[in-house]
C-alpha cells in the first residue's frame, strides 16, 4: 500500500491502512531490512479478555476487553485505554503502533500499547462502570506493572477509572504501586500540567513553526476544531501567548471572530450552556466554510479523518498542527504537500500529553513530585527537541515531516532491537 493516491475512499478512511501506507513508504526510505521490517510492524503481544460483570438489575453480562502491547523495544508499554461500543482488535492494534512511533519520536524511554473494552459507557452505571474496570485489570495482571505496561486515559475512560485500576492492581500484588498507570488525579501520584500537557506541547510546536516563517505569535491566525481536553487547552494557551483564534469549531457548530475570540469567555460559555453555539463574542459560521478559513494555523483537535481527499484542496491555511490522533488522510497529505502546507504530524504535535504521562511515571518511582514549572520547562525542552529533530530529518532526507518523523521512529526503534538482538 505504498502508493496513496492509489487508495479507495474506503481505505482512505481505514486507520490502519493509512498507519501501514506511513509505515511502507518510511521503512522504503530508510532502507529498512525485510526482516527487521516485518519484526517492526507486528504487535509484540494481543491479549483478549472476557470480562464477567453483574449489572445493577442482577444480570450478569460479559464485555470483551483487549490489550496491544505493540512494542517493549524502547521501554515498558505505554497507552491509552478506551471504552466505547465499537472498539475493535484492528483499531487497538493501529493505536498500539501510533503509540510505539510516537515514544519514539520525543524520544522517551517506553514502547506503545493500547487498551481497549467494547462497552457504552452512557448506558452503563458508575458502579457497572468500576466492576468492569477492576475485572479488566485483574484478567490483564500478569501483563501490567511499572516495569511492563503502563496505561493511562483514553476515549471514554479518565482519571477514576485510572484510580480503579491502579487500586485493583495494588491490592493483587499487596503495594500501593502508583506507577503502574499514569492520568491519576493528582492526590494518587498524578502529575502537575497532564491535563494542560497534550494543547500545551502543540502550542510549542507551534511556536518552533512559527519561527521558520519568521511570524510572531501575534500575526497569526488560529482554527481549531474541537474544544475539548486539546483544543480547548489549546485554545486557552494560545490566546495567553498571543495567538488570534479566529475560529472554534464543534460537533454542534462553529463561531468565528476575524479579531480573535475571548476563548476563556467562550470556555465559560460552553460550561454555562453545554455549547459553544450563541456565543455573544462571535457569529456563527458553517463548520465545513469554518475549516476553510485562511489563516496560519488549523489546528484539528477532534477526531481522525477530518482532512480528506475530499476537502483537502480547500484548506488555506499555511500550517497544519495536529492535535487529534490521524485527522489527515494519506491521500490528503499529497494534496497538502502540493499546495506547500506545513504539517506538523500528529506522533509529533500531540506527544505532550505522553512526555508528561512520562514525568508521571517518573515521579511516582520517585516518590518525589515536581512543581508545575519544572514539569512544563521539561516538557518545552523536549518538544522543541524533537521538533528540530523531525524538520532535521526532513529536510536531510528530502520528504515531508510525516515521513520523517516516522522514519526517525522507526530508525530509534529497529536501533534498539538490533542492540538487544532477538532473544531465541
Ligand atoms: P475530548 O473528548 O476532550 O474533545 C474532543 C472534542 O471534539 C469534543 O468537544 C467534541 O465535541 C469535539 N468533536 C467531536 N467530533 C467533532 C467534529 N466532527 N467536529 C468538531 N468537533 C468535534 O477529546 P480530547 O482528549 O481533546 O482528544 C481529541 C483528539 O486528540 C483525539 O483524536 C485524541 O485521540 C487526541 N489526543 C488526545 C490526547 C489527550 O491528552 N487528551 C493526547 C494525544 C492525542
Amino acid at each position: 500500500m505504498a502508493v496513496a493516491t492509489e487508495m479507495s475512499l474506503e481505505q482512505e478512511l481505514n486507520p490502519w491502512i493509512a498507519a501501514e501506507a506511513r509505515f511502507d513508504e518510511a521503512a522504503g526510505r530508510l532502507g529498512l531490512d525485510n526482516g527487521l521490517a516485518k519484526v517492526l510492524r507486528t504487535p509484540s503481544k494481543e491479549i483478549t479478555v472476557y470480562i464477567p460483570v453483574q449489572l445493577d438489575d442482577g444480570r450478569l453480562e460479559v464485555f470483551t476487553g483487549y490489550r496491544v502491547q505493540h512494542s517493549i523495544a524502547r521501554g515498558p508499554a505505554k497507552g491509552g485505554i478506551r471504552y466505547a461500543p465499537d472498539v475493535t482488535l484492528d483499531e487497538i492494534r493501529a493505536l498500539a503502533a501510533w503509540m510505539t512511533w510516537k515514544c519514539a519520536v520525543v524520544n522517551i524511554p517506553f514502547g506503545g500499547a493500547k487498551g481497549g473494552v467494547v462497552c457504552d459507557p452512557a448506558v452503563l452505571s458508575e458502579a457497572e462502570l468500576e466492576r468492569i474496570t477492576r475485572r479488566y485489570t485483574a484478567e490483564l495482571l500478569p501483563f501490567l506493572g511499572p516495569e511492563i505496561d503502563v496505561p493511562a486515559p483514553d476515549m471514554n475512560t479518565n482519571e477514576q477509572v485510572m484510580a480503579w485500576i491502579m487500586d485493583t492492581y495494588s491490592m493483587h500484588v499487596r503495594q500501593t504501586t502508583t506507577a503502574v498507570v499514569t492520568g491519576k488525579p493528582l492526590d494518587l501520584g498524578g502529575s502537575r500540567g497532564r491535563l494542560e500537557a497534550t494543547g500545551r506541547g502543540c502550542m510549542i510546536v507551534c511556536n518552533e513553526a512559527l519561527k521558520r516563517f519568521g511570524m510572531e505569535p501575534s500575526s497569526a491566525r488560529v482554527v481549531i476544531q474541537g474544544f475539548g481536553n486539546v483544543g480547548g487547552m489549546a485554545a486557552k494557551l494560545m490566546s495567553q501567548a498571543g495567538y488570534k483564534i479566529i475560529a472554534v469549531i464543534e460537533i454542534d457548530g462553529a463561531v468565528y471572530n476575524e479579531k480573535g475570540l475571548d476563548v476563556p469567555a467562550l470556555l465559560r460559555h460552553r460550561k454555562q450552556t453545554g455549547s459553544i453555539l450563541d456565543f455573544p463574542g462571535g457569529e456563527a459560521i458553517d463548520r465545513d466554510e469554518a475549516m476553510y478559513l485562511e489563516c496560519e494555523v488549523l489546528l484539528p483537535a477532534a477526531k481522525e479523518n477530518v482532512i480528506t481527499s475530499q476537502n483537502a484542496g480547500r484548506i488555506r491555511a499555511r500550517i497544519i498542527c495536529e492535535g487529534a490522533n490521524g485527522p489527515t488522510t494519506p491521500v490528503a497529505d499529497r494534496i497538502l504537500a502540493d499546495k506547500g502546507v506545513f504539517i506538523i504530524p500528529d506522533i509529533l504535535a500531540n506527544a505532550g500529553g505522553v512526555t508528561v504521562s512520562y514525568f508521571e511515571w517518573v515521579q511516582d518511582r520517585q516518590g518525589y513530585f515536581w512543581n508545575e514549572d519544572l514539569i512544563n520547562t521539561r516538557l518545552e525542552e523536549i518538544m522543541v527537541n524533537s521538533f528540530r529533530d523531525v524538520t532535521t530529518y526532513a529536510a536531510r532526507h528530502d520528504v515531508n515531516n510525516r515521513i520523517a518523523a516516522y522514519m526517525l521512529a522507526l530508525d530509534r526503534v529497529a536501533f534498539a532491537i538490533k542492540l538487544r538482538g532477538i532473544y531465541a
